[in-house]
């Protein structure tokens, strides 16, 4: 059994924990050391229990606490030579930290847990995102891309669960207060994914086994989550309370597959 719950989601920090056979892998590392323990806490999780930490790229709000969590409970920290060099360049202090570097067409194991890097396209140095399996069942998850792509797409087919993003509704973006390089950017091909592009990627994908499908990443200014769970829901053709949503603040409680 695979079983995986979100610390929080969204722009201000992103972080999702991963168990199965009682290996822990945690999915980007975008709060503060504190606010990690302290949510891994509300998981029932202790930060020894952490084997492994993945990080997508090297956006804050998904590498901003993981060099010092993985330095304060020695925990190796995952990532490509692109997302690498990036943080270097943006001087953050490595010492003392092990690295297991990603090769974004190879799978790799962190004890019984596979992890399946595909790329996607987003403003980053070389961007990530993880489907993980216990051999049995997949998680996939995808937030951070500015649009699908059919590698995307062939890598979340057939997944237990997914957790997707959906970051904006166009027209409050476009309509919104943001400067306009800022919606260019958000709105781009290498951006964020909104919820009628995810709602269309979803329609894409092999659906025969989902038993969880979550949105994620939702911008608090360009969105509403009601917006975002009846886009995902068309999508299925299901009722709109079957969709989970993550939250900045409370991510999402365990669920399993
Ligand atoms: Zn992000
Ligand atoms: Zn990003």
């Amino acid at each position: 059994m695979l079983r995986f719950a979100s610390l929080g989601s969204g722009s201000s920090g992103n972080c999702l924990v991963a168990e199965a056979s009682g290996t822990v892998v945690m999915l980007d590392c975008g709060l503060t050391l504190t606010e990690t323990e302290r949510r891994l806490a509300r998981c029932g999780l202790e930060p020894s229990q952490v084997s492994a930490i993945l990080v997508a790229h090297e956006h804050g709000d998904h590498a901003g606490g993981a060099f010092e969590f993985a330095a304060a409970h020695r925990v190796t920290l995952h990532l490509t030579h692109g997302t690498l060099a990036a943080l270097k360049a943006e001087g953050k202090a490595l010492d003392g930290v092990a690295l297991g570097m990603v090769n974004a067409r190879q799978s790799f194991f962190v004890d019984g847990i596979q992890l399946l890097p595909f790329t996607v396209p987003h403003d980053a140095r070389e961007p990530v995102q993880y489907v993980l399996s216990d051999g049995a069942a997949k998680l996939g998850v995808i937030t951070d891309a500015g649009i699908s792509t059919p590698h995307v797409e062939k890598m979340l087919s057939g997944l237990g669960a997914l957790v997707l993003e959906c970051n904006y509704d166009r027209d409050l973006l476009w309509n919104g207060s943001y400067p306009r390089w800022l919606k260019e950017r958000i709105g781009g091909p290498f951006g964020h994914l909104d919820n009628r592009e995810s709602e269309r990627l979803l329609g894409a994908l092999d659906r025969s086994r989902l038993k969880h499908v979550i949105g994620a990443h939702l911008s608090q200014q360009n969105n509403r989550p009601e917006l975002a769970r009846a886009a995902l829901a068309r999508a299925l053709g299901c009722e709109e309370s079957w969709i989970g949503l993550a939250t900045q603040d409370e991510g999402f409680g365990w669920r399993s597959i």
